[in-house]
């Protein structure tokens, strides 16, 4: 059994085998750590995730490295606005991602590299490509890699490039424009800016270069895979091929898996739209972790996924419908034998469900048979027709459907309580939805009840009770202003 993912480089569906018969050693474009993560980028981890998953379901160990990119142009920016250092600004958006990768059960690749770990390793990838006559300096001290020697540009995003301007320059690491020019490798230092004296002078990587040197560096100069969001295709990665292959001529990676941007509500998700979400504005709304991973993941990664408040409702009824059937399962008794019906059900579900994930990753094929199976089991059941045997047949479906899906064990809380938890350090609480507050002890209602204790126990003159109420309500972010009129509160 093997995978058959699409290629992006070949523009077909081919074979995805690892070139040295062991690990499938595959690398993954991870975050820029100048935000939280919103759930474009989140889709795209989780079909990272699948792909990882399904490999490992087919046998096939998997070497994954995955950068963080904790330099780059809006990092320096915003560091510098908040008079900090990058490190120190980075450092709670890094914790943040680990923390909604574990919330999303999306597994932690077997490598993470930072970009400011590994200067080292960009400087002599540039001193590389400097004496193959692909880069060269410019006035400013900068670093710039030149297109005109590497004629395949290109050939991964297919982009017509035929207006290409020879030696135009671009140094900013966000542009979109379908328009090909030398770009930064390395930036010289400017004045407040951070920097690395370097062999090829004072200055800081540019966002390409990192993925390539990082990438080499722990999987070799070609590999099995290069994954990453659609957006990345061009010029990112276009990018990192024209710089890893300039100095090595050999494929960077055989196989380029792209995934598809997400639409919320039908239309790009964006700040301005009022459609933009992180993880963390959905937990505080009150859906849980489990559900968002399956409304993410439920649409293949080749399609655009509209990410709508039904489909995390449908995503959490079919979420419980799992749940209740693996319970039933595992809590009822049943009598020893095998029903050949069930098994032959069993047998189907389980050979429809892995051919669809052979296909493409086809996760939402992949479903189907699992829901027909629990329905047809649970009939069985109701009539007294289910055996242990089948029993058994059932959940080893409902592993191998599980090994890749990961929502029928209940871990939705820890995410919930982290989310809650990091509100209150934020002074977001107003964001939590009611029943959240609820099941926290912290509805208007529970709060004003506190506030009055309060009130009592100072008129009862018994204030260290009365401090230790308002240091209650301060941990839950609730601060006490008192007045004339009493004592007011509100979320901070
Ligand atoms: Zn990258």
């Amino acid at each position: 059994m093997t995978l058959r993912l699409f290629n992006t480089l070949t523009g077909q569906l081919d074979e995805l085998v690892p070139a040295d018969g062991k690990a499938l050693r595959m690398y993954a474009c991870g975050p820029t750590v100048y935000d939280f993560g919103h759930i474009g980028n989140f889709r795209t981890f989780l079909e990272v995730d699948v792909l990882r998953r399904t490999l490992k379901l087919l046998g096939i160990p998997v070497r994954h490295v995955m950068n963080i990119t904790d330099v780059d142009d809006r990092i320096i920016r915003n560091a510098a606005a908040a008079g900090i250092s990058i490190g120190d600004y980075t450092a709670p958006y890094v914790q943040a991602f680990f923390e909604d990768l574990e919330s999303l059960r999306i597994e932690r690749p077997e490598q993470i590299a930072r970009a400011t770990e590994h200067i080292p390793r960009m400087v002599e990838l540039v001193e590389k490509l400097a004496v193959a006559g692909a880069a060269y300096q410019a006035e400013d001290g900068s670093w710039y890699f030149r297109l005109a020697a590497f004629p395949e540009y290109g050939k991964l995003s297919k982009k017509d490039l035929s207006g290409m301007e020879d030696g135009a320059r671009v140094d900013v690491d966000e542009y979109e424009k379908d328009s090909a020019r030398d770009f930064a490798l390395w930036k010289a230092a400017k004045p407040g800016e951070t920097s690395w004296e370097t062999a090829i002078g004072r200055g800081r990587p540019g966002w390409h270069i990192e993925c390539s040197a990082m990438a080499m560096e722990y999987l070799g100069e070609s590999f099995d895979l290069h994954a990453g969001g659609e957006d990345l295709m061009f010029p990112h990665h276009e990018n990192e091929i024209a710089q890893s292959e300039s100095v090595t001529h050999k494929p960077l990676a055989r196989h380029w898996m792209h995934v598809r941007f997400l639409l919320v509500d039908g239309r790009k998700m964006s700040k301005s739209e009022g459609n933009f979400y992180t993880l963390r504005d959905l937990l505080l709304k009150g859906y849980k972790a489990s559900a968002i991973r399956l409304a993410l993941i439920s649409v293949p990664y080749r399609h655009q996924l509209n990410f709508t408040f039904d489909g995390l409702i449908e995503a959490t009824n079919a979420i419980e419908r799992l749940r209740i059937f693996h319970q039933r399962l595992t809590q009822g008794s049943f009598a020893a034998g095998e029903n050949p019906a069930l098994q032959e059900a069993a047998r189907k579900a389980q050979a429809e469900y892995m051919a669809a994930l052979e296909n493409d990753l086809n996760t939402a094929e992949a479903r189907a048979p699992i829901f027909d199976l629990i329905r047809a089991a649970n009939t069985a059941i109701d009539r007294g027709e289910l055996l242990a045997g089948d029993r058994d047949a059932i959940l080893t479906v409902l592993a191998s459907f599980d090994a890749v899906f990961d929502v029928i064990e209940d871990r939705d809380a820890e995410p919930t309580r982290r989310a809650v938890e990091w509100a209150e350090q934020a002074g977001r609480m107003a964001e939590v939805a009611p029943e959240l507050l609820a099941r926290q002890g912290l509805t208007d209602e529970a709060i004003d009840a506190l506030v009055a204790e309060r009130t009592t126990a100072k008129k009862q003159r018994n204030f260290a009770r009365a401090d230790q109420l308002r240091n209650e309500l301060a941990e839950k972010g609730i601060t006490i202003e008192d007045s004339k009129d009493g004592a007011r509160w509100k979320r901070k």
